[in-house]
């Protein structure tokens, strides 16, 4: 029996066409295993119409928010990370009052198997960080929808920034009691795998890592940068991908759904394109 539940949604962010890439391949994830949930993208101005209507047949919503940055440059040249400022846009996700639960996950996320079981979590649940545990990592978690929790947030913001000038500090910062005050809101890790830190504890991987539920291809990388052989089905490792450490396997699970369900959308958006 397969019964929807229109009122919790999953929810990603895409600022531009490039992260588009990630969300639709995301999205189509959660179609493959068949999530009972909505399926949400939020986009900003940046993102192609082109993009939108393929990401409309993917998702059951696409919106449209403006970007909110957190213009704390120093934060985030200290990190090399320029271009995280925009994902304080994620904090928008709190506005989507018409589901009573969501949750989030990053563009660059992919799910392995269906994780609806992620909505009997309560508001703040994530799972810990590998680089720093004893806090979250941002890029899944489960939160509750209001308008009072998202001005609290954009009110912090403005009074203490964010440590890491995006919004895992920020994050963090406000929902500060997550490590300590009750560990039924610590995900487990299988739900936020981050795909190039794996090699830290080999051993652990090996014994739990079947299990892995989530994979999240964290850190400036990202799967669509990779090249891939659509002949031989293989992810190439060439230059553009030295330094990272994502695992052979789950980039070529992510390159496997990009090109059997989502080349096939943009090709025919290329051609709708080309005869106008
Ligand atoms: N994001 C975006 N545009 C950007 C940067 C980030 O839409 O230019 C969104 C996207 O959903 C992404 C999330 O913010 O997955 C967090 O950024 P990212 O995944 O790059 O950070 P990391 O997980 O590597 O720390
Ligand atoms: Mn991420």
């Amino acid at each position: 029996m397969f019964f929807a539940v229109t009122d919790q949604a999953f929810v990603t962010l895409a600022t531009d066409d490039v992260y588009c890439q990630g969300a639709l391949v995301l999205g189509q994830s959660l179609r493959n295993h068949r999530t009972s949930r909505k399926l949400t993208v939020l986009i900003t101005p940046e993102v192609s119409s082109g993009i939108r209507s393929v990401l409309s047949s993917v998702f059951d919503e696409v919106i449209e928010v403006d970007v909110l940055d957190s213009a704390d440059s120093v934060h985030l040249a200290l990190m090399q990370r320029p271009e995280l400022g925009v994902t304080f846009t994620k904090l928008r996700c709190w506005t989507l009052t018409h589901y009573s639960k969501c949750v989030f996950m990053d563009a660059d996320t992919l799910v392995l198997c269906n994780v609806d079981e992620l909505f009997d979590w309560e508001e703040f649940s994530a799972a810990p960080d590998s680089g720093w545990p004893d806090c979250f990592n941002s890029g899944v978690f489960v939160f509750r929808p209001s308008l009072d929790t998202y001005n609290l947030l954009l009110q912090f913001a403005a009074e203490h920034g964010s440590f890491d000038g995006g919004d895992q500090g920020l994050l963090n910062s406000f929902f500060s009691n997550w490590a300590r005050a009750d560990i039924g809101k610590h995900l487990p890790f299988l739900y936020n795998l981050s795909s190039s830190s794996l090699y830290t504890y080999v051993p652990a991987f090996n014994h739990f890592g079947r299990d892995a539920k989530v994979v999240h291809f964290l850190g400036a990388t990202k799967p669509w940068n990779y090249k891939y052989n659509l002949q031989t089905k293989r992810v190439m490792q060439d230059d553009t991908a030295s330094g990272s450490f994502h695992q052979l396997p789950f980039l070529g699970l992510w390159w496997n759904i990009y090109s059997a369900s989502i080349l096939p959308l943009l090709e025919k958006l290329q051609k709708m394109e080309d005869s106008d």
